[in-house]
């Protein structure tokens, strides 16, 4: 069954075109990876699939329900865990706080939400000294981790991440790998990863390649 579906996405910034005509059917419980060149418009292509960059034509729709009728607060914050690049973090926040905002803002309820912040960043690789540091206080690859606990804190359905090893030395990728294979085995839960990386592209289901907006091929991983 299509979790998330593109039918005909264009999306321009100013006038020069990034996406064109893409129609694609992500499935529960797979794991995608979308490669290309730097410049392809994986980036952007993300971003419209968050629900933050508006198509100029086309539509997202969200099991089965085109995005624009579901409340884009709801889509962000419970449907829907974003990894970016940039990490986006609160950065006045310890990482414990940033994890357990994250959960508050998707109404998760009846669980220790400070307990389960802190499971989660030690299942990413942080211990409880440094998940009580302030963000800025961490390093890149650090705050990385606290990105990606943080958006697998509310237990989204949909899992996007771009670039969520470019930072990372191999045994961390391979760690935080483990952790998105975990989560999309155990929960089902979808996950559509951007990277360059050949390593991490064989950690999913299929490899879709973009270039110049479009996708040029999709293929299965043979495991
Ligand atoms: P990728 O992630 O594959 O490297 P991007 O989606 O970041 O590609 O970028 C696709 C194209 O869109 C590139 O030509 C890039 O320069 C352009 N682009 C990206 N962001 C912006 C922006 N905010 N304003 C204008 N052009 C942009």
């Amino acid at each position: 069954m299509s979790v998330l579906s593109l039918n005909n996405i264009c999306f321009s910034y100013d006038r020069t075109p990034v996406l064109q005509n893409i129609s694609y059917d992500f499935e529960e419980g797979k794991v995608y990876c979308i490669s290309g060149k730097s410049g392809a418009g994986k980036t952007t292509l993300l971003s419209v699939l968050s629900g933050l960059a508006e198509p100029n034509s086309g539509s997202i729709c969200y099991d089965g329900n085109d995005i624009k009728k579901i409340n884009k607060y709801t889509f962000r914050s419970k449907y829907i865990g974003v990894v970016f690049q940039s990490f986006n973090l609160v950065t006045k926040f310890t990482a414990v706080e940033n994890v357990v905002l994250s959960m508050e803002i998707a109404g998760v309820k009846g669980i220790n939400k400070k307990k389960k912040a802190y499971e989660l960043l030690e299942s990413v690789g942080l211990d409880t000294d440094e998940a009580n540091r302030r963000v800025l206080k961490l390093s890149g690859g650090q705050q990385q981790r606290v990105a990606i606990g943080r958006a697998l804190s509310y237990d989204a359905q949909v899992l996007l991440a771009d670039e969520p090893t470019g930072n990372l030395d191999t045994k961390t990728s391979i760690e935080i790998m483990k952790l998105f294979t975990k989560f999309n085995k155990e929960l089902n839960r979808t996950i559509i990863l951007v990277t360059h990386e050949e390593d991490i592209a064989l950690w999913s289901d299929r490899v879709i390649k973009i270039v110049d907006g479009q996708i040029v091929s999709d293929e299965k991983v043979k495991k």
